[in-house]
């Protein structure tokens, strides 16, 4: 198929009839109900935080505007069903320039969250995670790399207090939820 196809495909994709029954409209209270997200409504749409933001640049569909009036519109399980949310690179460049200060990046951390509750979480992110709970940092390091860095003098990196770790994943619940996911 060629490009112009593949890309008239995707959007008559994403122009999805919205209905009524689609839509929550007590989604957008619980969602400001979380720290960070209780300026969900505060949002115009002007769509400052979508010029700026660097995944949006590479994706078609990733559009932070996008995903804040779907979730004031209260569209839930589209939200917490679409593996969208999860490109985030909280890099705060949206919270740096939106003019309503709605703090993007804690709705979207307040999506993520509710989809990994009341549904699933990423293979990718499970990693990460397990990644820190077992060495503090999110990548493993190979040894090899380890020892490219002595040999060029840098200094060594800081071993994680495991402990710590072990015990923030408890009191935060998070041990449980990777418990629930490896189920
Ligand atoms: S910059 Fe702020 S007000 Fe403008 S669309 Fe984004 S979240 Fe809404
Ligand atoms: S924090 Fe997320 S939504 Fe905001 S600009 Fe960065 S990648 Fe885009």
């Amino acid at each position: 198929m060629v490009e112009t196809e593949k890309k008239q495909e995707k959007e008559t994709e994403q122009k999805t009839v919205l209905k009524i029954t689609d839509m929550d409209p007590k989604f957008k209270y619980e969602i400001s109900k979380i720290p960070g997200a209780e300026k969900i409504m505060l949002c115009f749409q002007c769509g400052t935080c979508t010029a700026d933001c660097p995944i949006a640049r590479f994706d078609d569909f990733y559009r932070p505007r996008k995903l804040i009036r779907m979730t004031q519109l209260g569209l839930k399980e589209k939200l917490l069903s679409n593996d969208v949310i999860w490109l985030c690179s909280t890099c705060f460049t949206c919270i740096d320039r939106c003019p309503q200060d709605v703090g993007i990046a804690g709705i979207v951390r307040a999506l993520r969250n509710l989809s990994v509750k009341e549904r699933d979480m990423p293979v990718v992110f499970k990693e990460l995670a397990s990644n820190i709970r077992k060495t503090g940092y999110a990548y493993i390091i190979p040894g090899m790399r380890l020892k490219k860095r002595e040999e060029q003098g840098l200094p060594t990196l800081p071993k994680a207090n495991l402990e710590s770790v072990a015990k923030l994943f408890d009191i935060t619940g998070f041990s449980k939820t990777l418990e629930k996911e490896a189920t």
